[in-house]
């Protein structure tokens, strides 16, 4: 049976027995039992009642650029494919633009930068939906998603119905929001945005100045140059997905209280950290995996990237598990060197 939208107003069919490898950007072979892809947001509540289904676990994807896959899946996965983008509203002086989960990140980006608005710039180029940039407050270059939420609209499965979470109630944290906290809950079905008429651009990043400076703009830079600039040292700096299977950061930036990060770098001149406020440091995850020796290792076809420390990729027939296995081996010899442990960023099936 194959995949697709009804009638409109209808539930979407539901194909069985679906592959996933090309629905996670590691591209692990693995199968889940369904797969509902949903164009018409009104349809979800009919697809998460459907006998066959309501009672199995189900897995929200969407461009599977944050997940790693060990296993076949034995319930619903559900994506969400409702792509549309509406400026809903003045607020004030403040753009309120509202755009369907479905809709890939980073042309959700160039459409804000594209209409002048600033504010997602430094986060082009992020693989992915709009609808998944809340779940890990998804950021880059000194900017968080958070700054630019007005709002999440969501399907909330405890109280089966659509409901709206203001900025302070997603509980936005470092990689962490309420989505990440309490995951088989809320389906995000929209976001909305808050594009402030204040916009100054975020150049804490000496790589972003240098590449605007290349360019000739750094004084003058609009929001459109930062996402020029941004994905230009992206795509130098990070393996691309579509070529080399991986996830991004596999690993977050260990947060330690300041004694602990200060005898760390006593020990560790050299050492990366940054003030992250509330008495806590972050150091780098890169530099820690990279000063162990692990950069560019390989286990068969798991490898740890040689252009970047922090991600690991599939050389070719990686499968999850073995993906998973170097992981912790990566965790392990950290730990053993520095006393520091690596947490996963990516959702670990
Ligand atoms: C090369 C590369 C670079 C990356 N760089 C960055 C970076 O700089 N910063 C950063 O923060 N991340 C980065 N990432 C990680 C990733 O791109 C983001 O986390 C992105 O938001 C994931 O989007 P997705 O649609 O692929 O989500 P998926 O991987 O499909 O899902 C991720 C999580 O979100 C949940 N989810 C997805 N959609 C929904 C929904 N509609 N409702 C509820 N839950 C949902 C899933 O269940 C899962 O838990 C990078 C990844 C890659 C491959």
């Amino acid at each position: 049976m194959s995949a697709g939208d009804g009638p409109s107003g209808t539930a979407p069919l539901i194909e069985r027995d679906a592959d996933l490898s090309r629905l996670n950007t590691f591209g692990v072979a693995a199968r889940a039992a369904g797969l509902a892809r949903v164009r018409d947001l009104d349809a979800l509540p009919t697809v998460l009642d459907a006998p066959e289904w309501r009672d199995r676990p189900l897995l929200v994807l969407g461009e599977g650029s944050n997940v790693l896959l060990t296993r076949d899946f034995d319930g619903l996965v559900l994506r969400i494919e409702a792509q549309r983008i509406q400026q809903s509203h003045w607020a004030g002086d403040d753009a309120v633009v509202r755009a369907e989960a479905g809709r890939g990140w980073h042309d959700f980006v160039r459409w804000s930068v594209d209409a002048g608005f600033g504010g997602l710039e430094n986060l082009s180029l992020i693989p992915g939906t709009v609808g998944a940039a809340p779940i890990q407050n998804i950021g880059a270059y000194g900017v968080e998603l958070a700054a630019c939420i007005e709002a999440v609209e969501v399907y909330d499965r405890a109280t089966r119905g659509f409901d709206l979470l203001d900025r302070t109630a997603c509980a936005f944290g470092y990689r962490d929001s309420v989505f990440k906290r309490e995951p088989a809950r809320r389906i995000v079905t929209a976001v909305r945005f808050r594009f402030g008429s204040d916009w100054s651009p975020v150049l804490s990043y000496p790589g972003v100045r240098e590449e605007l400076a290349a360019r000739g703009v750094v004084s003058t830079s609009t929001p459109a140059d930062v996402s020029d600039a941004v994905s230009a040292i992206r795509a130098r700096k990070l393996p691309d997905p579509r070529v080399l299977g991986n996830a991004g950061s596999f690993f977050k930036n260990p947060l330690l209280p300041q004694a602990e990060a200060d005898a760390l770098v006593a020990r560790h001149p050299g050492m990366p950290r940054w003030d992250a406020g509330g008495g806590r440091s972050k150091i780098s995850a890169g530099w820690l995996i990279e000063q162990a020796g692990l950069k560019g290792h390989r286990e068969g076809d798991a490898g740890v990237s040689a252009q970047h420390a922090l991600v690991l990729v599939n050389h070719g027939r990686a499968s999850g598990a073995q993906l998973l296995a170097l992981a912790r081996h990566v965790q392990g010899v950290v730990h053993a060197r520095f006393g520091v442990h690596l947490e996963p960023e990516p959702l670990i099936l």
